[in-house]
């Protein structure tokens, strides 16, 4: 049994009917349940059936665009509501 990542728990458990799979794409996948929470887990693995891991390079442009996207996001809201505020005023 694989431990993997439960997106409900947020944390790696262990699951449950665990089954190797490959998509359309070819991409290999391990699917299963989680057996604290019961939610599907699908988690990417290479051919041999390890899953990935992310170096800490990796990691670190995930989260870069990560924090990218929600500033955006603010900026967004930011603006929005600006225009209400102006629209209210006139
Ligand atoms: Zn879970």
């Amino acid at each position: 049994m694989t431990q993997t990542y439960c997106v409900k728990c947020r944390t790696k458990t262990n699951s449950a009917s665990e089954v190797f799979q490959t998509t359309e794409k070819g991409q290999n996948k391990l699917v299963g349940k989680c057996i604290v929470c019961g939610t599907n887990k699908h988690t990417f693995v290479s051919k041999d059936g390890k899953i990935k891991v992310k170096t800490l390079a990796e990691e670190a442009i995930f989260r870069e665009k990560k924090e990218k996207s929600k500033k955006a996001k603010e900026i967004k809201a930011l603006k929005l509501v600006k225009k209400i505020l102006a629209e209210k005023h006139s």
